[in-house]
């Protein structure tokens, strides 16, 4: 399946493309967001939920594991998982419960739950380039593939 990269110069940029994909992200979708500390995974999901009309702080869940969010008709999950001591707090947490058909879940540091953590529909990785960000979407399978595609055609 193709990737979408993009070179993201700056914040804007980030949130510019966050609120692109926004519009075309259907629920019931796991998302992983790839990338070392620092790389703006939470900055791309502070822009998603900027754009699906979420207008109060969105906090890092680095401490908290998950932050939750109603929106209109849509849940988004935005879970941390770089504190994991080990992937079974996955289960002990009873995290699978955040996940239905409504939900749009967004997990920063999945390998530390690995084994427990749901498959991804989608994975964004990002690195640091020169000032700027580089960013890689790829879907995991057609209907993932298809959301990517009309976002970027
Ligand atoms: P992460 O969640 O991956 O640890 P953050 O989203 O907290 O990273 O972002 C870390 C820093 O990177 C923030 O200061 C943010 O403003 C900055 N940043 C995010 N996206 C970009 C970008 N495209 N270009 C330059 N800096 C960025
Ligand atoms: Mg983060």
């Amino acid at each position: 399946m193709a990737d979408y990269t993009q070179f993201l110069a700056d914040e804007a940029a980030s949130l510019a493309l966050a609120h692109q994909l926004a519009a075309h992200l259907q629920p019931a979708l796991t998302v992983y967001l790839a990338g070392d500390l620092g790389a703006g995974k939470t900055t791309l999901t502070r822009g998603l939920l900027r754009a699906l009309g979420f207008d109060g702080t969105v906090k890092s869940p680095t401490y908290t594991i998950v932050e939750s969010y109603e929106l209109d008709g849509l849940k988004v999950e935005h879970f941390d998982l770089y504190r994991f001591q080990s992937p079974e707090e996955w289960m002990d947490a009873g995290l699978d419960e955040l996940f239905d058909a409504n939900t749009i879940a967004l997990i920063e540091w999945p390998q530390m739950a690995e084994g427990f953590v749901p498959q991804a529909d989608m994975t964004i990785a990002l690195s640091v380039q020169d000032e700027g960000r580089l960013c890689t979407i790829t879907a995991h399978h057609e209907l993932a593939q298809k959301m990517l595609t009309s976002c970027f055609e």
